[in-house]
């Protein structure tokens, strides 16, 4: 519709992840992020999910460019997901870029148009014009957006906390969101997810007292897991281990590689000699060594699950190492976490984390800070993202307080269409919207998740491994059986079942005490030997259930 700027989230705004919003204003439309989101534990198979982005691609032709926010993947995820279909250019910040740049060369996207932008520049993208606005948060580059559209002007906060002490000095441009205020914005779009916390969001350097204190208690080597983006506490770490005159060993593929791109462009600093290659522990004395790695959410796979279960190669931990969890436990992975805690202490590892300690700070605004940005900014229309419903509700309280009447706050649904007109502002309809499940990198498995089950299932059926297991030896006690449907003939293909029947009982004769006491490490370890058997050997790829009970 003509003179009229339509405003739809098209993820972010029903949960926390999947962030992506589009603007839309005659001919004209960009995109805000375009992120994913972990799979929760009732989604088996599923690597992650990223937003229906339908919509953007039926109005392929006027979308002018995607700018980005910040580097985190509830931000970037899906972007290489929407540029496979759509080539259009990418405008963010230089780090920000420089994760995305990595993200798209293992999707072979290199020829996608990256543009570097610093705060306070602007962007004209066909009647928009998008001010880059700096922001403090838990990654290094974050940037909100002051949106210059003929509806008005719209401020997008980006994920954002204020913090008045951040580790790379880079203050949060206060000037220039109430510049916005002062000018008279028509709407502001903020983050939600500390709307329920009162006061206001600890500074990243609170993080550093308490790493000083533990590492003038550690006798042994210093293990700390942390998200691979989170370059502030890799930063902290490294600076806190050149105090005590330890080295700092990067373990895991993303930490490494994001550290060596925020390295080469300037915002890692890193002290000459301290950051050694793994091989070089056998070299040093326990007490000279830091290992920063991944892992802090207790996946499976990860450096840490590896270290704790001891299947890791070079790393074995023993009584002295201290391990440090840096990282806030996301909910639904508090399990997982909890039982490589145990497995940790178990090999005689001193473990840190999030209740025992402040060795994490969150990277969101609480309660006040988030009262101050509406404050500053003073809009006339308001609209709660990146968060469930119960933070938006949180969060339009507050805004309400600070002087928004009820009526002037939108709570959107992902699709919703928020219209803006010189006479106002109002929900008007819903665009294709919804949720799309990847397993793995490959654009033939983006689809619905019972769709790619169900194709999965018509073209290569299921196996399933049935085992007995005595609880407490972990010794197989019945099977393992095999079931399967639509895969191959059972007597056609006896082989196949008895090559399949001797790689389980062989992988599970391998299996440390610990993982099998573990029934989903069980599982995942089995899915993945026969997965890769099966493609092998048959290029068939079944679904696979491994059912395991206990007696
Ligand atoms: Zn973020
Ligand atoms: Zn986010």
């Amino acid at each position: 519709m003509d003179n009229v700027l339509s405003v739809i989230p098209l993820g972010g705004v029903e949960e926390i992840g999947l962030n992506m919003t589009v603007m839309e204003y005659g001919d004209d439309m960009i995109v805000i992020d375009a992120g994913l989101m972990f799979p929760e534990e009732d989604m088996p198979g599923i690597d992650f999910v990223i937003p229906d982005f339908t919509y953007v691609l039926e109005n392929r032709e006027k979308v002018r460019g995607i700018v980005l926010t910040h580097g985190h993947e509830d931000h970037t995820g899906a972007l290489p997901f929407l540029l496979k279909e759509l080539s259009v250019p990418v405008y963010a910040t230089p780090l920000t870029i420089g994760l995305v740049r990595e993200k798209l060369r293992e999707h072979n996207l290199e020829h996608v148009e990256l543009n570097s932008v610093m705060p306070r520049e602007v962007v004209t993208l066909g009647v928009f014009e998008v001010e880059f606005i700096r922001v403090t948060h838990s990654i290094v580059d974050g940037v909100g957006f002051g949106i210059k559209t003929p509806a008005g002007l719209i401020v997008h906060t980006g994920d954002f906390k204020l913090d008045p002490t951040p580790v790379d000095g880079q203050l949060m441009d206060f000037h220039k969101f109430s510049e916005y205020g002062e000018k008279g914005t028509t709407l502001l779009m903020s983050d939600s997810t500390n709307a329920e916390k009162g006061g206001f969001t600890f500074s990243e350097k609170e993080v550093r007292r308490s790493f000083e204190d533990i590492f003038s208690d550690a006798k042994g080597r210093i293990i700390i897991a942390t998200f691979a983006s989170n370059i502030h506490r890799i930063q902290q770490v490294i600076d806190v281990a050149a105090m005590f005159g330890r080295k700092v060993i990067l373990s895991g593929k993303s930490i490494v590689s994001n550290a060596q791109i925020a390295l080469d462009l300037g915002y890692l600093r890193i002290p000459q000699n301290i950051w050694l290659k793994l091989e070089d522990l056998k070299n040093l004395r326990d007490e000279e060594v830091v290992i920063i790695t991944t892992g802090s959410q207790g996946e499976p796979m990860s450096v840490l699950s590896r270290i704790a279960t001891d299947e890791h190669k070079t790393i074995h931990i023993k009584e002295g190492d201290v391990v440090i969890l840096s990282a806030k436990m996301i909910p639904g992975n508090e399990q997982s976490i909890g039982r490589i805690i145990n497995h940790l202490f178990r090999r005689g590892a001193n473990v840190i984390y999030e209740k025992v300690s402040e060795i994490h700070v969150s990277g969101h605004a609480s309660k006040e800070e988030l009262k101050l940005m509406l404050n500053l900014v003073k809009p006339k229309y308001f609209m709660p993202i990146h968060g469930e419903y119960r933070h938006k509700v949180y969060h339009s309280r507050l805004a309400e307080k600070t002087g928004i009447p009820k009526s002037n706050i939108f709570f959107l649904e992902n699709g919703e269409v928020l219209e803006i007109a010189g006479e106002g502002a109002n929900k008007s309809g819903k665009v294709t919207s919804g949720r799309i499940y990847v397993d793995g990198k490959g654009v033939g498995d983006v689809e619905d998740m019972v769709l790619r089950d169900r194709r999965r299932l018509a073209h290569d059926g299921i196996v399933l491994i049935i085992i007995g297991i005595e609880k407490l030896t972990g010794t197989i006690v019945s099977g393992p059986d095999i079931v399967s449907r639509g895969f191959v003939f059972e007597d056609a293909s006896q082989d196949i079942i008895n090559d399949v029947k001797e790689l389980v009982s062989e992988s599970m004769s391998e299996l440390s005490s610990e993982i099998i006491s573990d029934k989903s490490l069980i599982q995942a370890k089995i899915r993945s030997v026969l997965k890769k058997y099966l493609r092998n050997t048959m290029d068939r790829k079944p679904m696979i259930m491994p059912i395991i009970f206990e007696v």
